[in-house]
């Protein structure tokens, strides 16, 4: 490497530790769930996406054991080669019958799912709008796409409106939200939103990573929680969130929109298929969740809990009502420090800042689980209390 290219990489990663904006990797010393080790020390865990506690569930282990005795450890294929068992064509029907779709796609997961969403279905007569704070995957998705982008003002509906009417002339017009925003917690307007798309002849598209699982009547996601069950042309989601926490993702929606991922979308034409492993492992999650709502249940009235207790103690905190409490600290190295003390005491979470988040939006990002007792929220929001009052967070 030349002296010029180790100098000005230097320089960059000094200035990112100055700004509180370097990323350190934190080791966890076993599995993942609500009590973790982190050098050395036991922490509570308040920070994994694992929503309804599945990530070290018993039941779901021995499904992804059991699958592999008898479909092997990997399929050294991309699906249409050789690369599809009886397995894939199962948990991809699962899906379709738990989110009420007519069919679905596998992808090693949603990141991957949102590159495949975009290309095959728009091209340069075309028009995606997309809200500002769709997540990273998304906007990287349309950028893979000739489209033509147009972008609104987060859950502004009157913004999104005129981007409609401003892409009246486009052939086909997709409109693409997060379900609920990952760095804030709160739902987006799909109600609204899909009304707007049936006036206007548009698609939509839902990706409801941080939802699935957990969010809705009987943890559909929010487009159950919003009531447009049959108005989303296609969903997108991971099973690396709530529903075990492994990897993997899927689009699914209408079937002839599916049809053509499976014949255009590249992340599937040319990456390997997903392992047994993590299909019999999400199949087991599908069907725990299909017969036990007492999980979702917990995991909101955990977040209720949790939020009440910072409210009454004076944090700012985003308005939401999912498993995501964004604790706004502003500042960047703030954050980062308010993280570091939090984590003496005992309880780990992570300080969000830019790119992450906008400059001078750094927070603490709070996820709630289904794992978490009563005495963990109170000992979290606790710690968090005498944590903010000695930083001058709150008074
Ligand atoms: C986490 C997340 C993804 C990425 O999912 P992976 O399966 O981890 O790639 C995509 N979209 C949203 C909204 C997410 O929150």
């Amino acid at each position: 490497m030349n002296h010029q290219l180790e100098r000005e990489l230097n320089e960059f990663f000094t200035s990112l530790k100055e700004d509180g904006l370097y990323k350190e990797e934190r080791i966890i010393e076993g599995a993942q769930g609500r009590e973790i080790s982190v050098g050395g020390k036991a922490v509570l865990n308040f920070c994994a996406n694992n929503y309804l506690g599945l990530s070290d569930d018993r039941r779901v282990i021995e499904a992804a054991q059991d699958t592999m005795k008898i479909f092997g450890f990997g399929l050294s294929s991309v699906r249409f080669i050789c690369g599809t068992q009886t397995l894939h064509k199962q948990l991809e029907q699962a899906i379709s019958t738990y989110l009420r779709t007519e069919d679905t796609i596998l992808f090693s997961s949603c990141y991957d799912a949102n590159a495949a969403l975009f290309e095959p279905l728009l091209s340069a007569e075309d028009a995606v709008i997309s809200d500002e704070l769709n997540h990273a995957s998304i906007i990287d998705g349309i950028r893979l796409s000739k489209a033509q982008r147009f972008r609104y003002r987060h859950s502004d509906m009157n913004e999104l409106e005129k981007a409609l009417e401003a892409s009246a002339s486009a052939r086909r017009r997709l409109i693409v939200t997060d379900g609920v925003f990952s760095m804030d917690g709160d739902v987006a307007k799909l109600r609204e939103i899909c009304a707007l798309a049936q006036s206007h002849d548009a698609l939509v598209a839902v990706d409801d990573s941080h939802a699935t699982g957990y969010l809705g009547e009987t943890g559909r996601g929010s487009v159950e929680l919003c009531g447009v069950e049959g108005q989303v042309d296609l969903i997108t989601t991971t099973f690396g969130k709530a529903c075990g926490g492994a990897s993997g993702g899927c689009i699914s929606g209408r079937k002839l929109l599916i049809d053509l991922y499976r014949q255009r979308a590249r992340p599937y034409l040319f990456s390997n298929t997903l392992a047994p492993a993590i299909c019999g492992g999400t199949l087991q999650v599908l069907s725990i969740l299909k017969e036990d709502h007492s999980l979702r249940k917990r995991t909101l009235a955990n977040a209720d809990h949790f939020r009440n207790l910072l409210k009454t103690a004076g944090f700012d905190l985003i308005d939401a009502t999912t498993a995501i409490v964004a604790v706004m600290v502003y500042e960047e190295a703030k954050a980062v420090e308010f993280a570091e003390k939090l984590l003496d005491e005992g309880i780990y979470v992570i300080g969000f800042s830019y790119p992450v988040v906008p400059r001078g939006k750094a927070r603490i990002r709070v996820q709630l689980s289904a794992a978490h007792t009563k005495k963990d929220i109170e000992r979290a929001a606790g710690a968090f209390i005498s944590v903010g009052r000695t930083m001058g967070i709150i008074i």
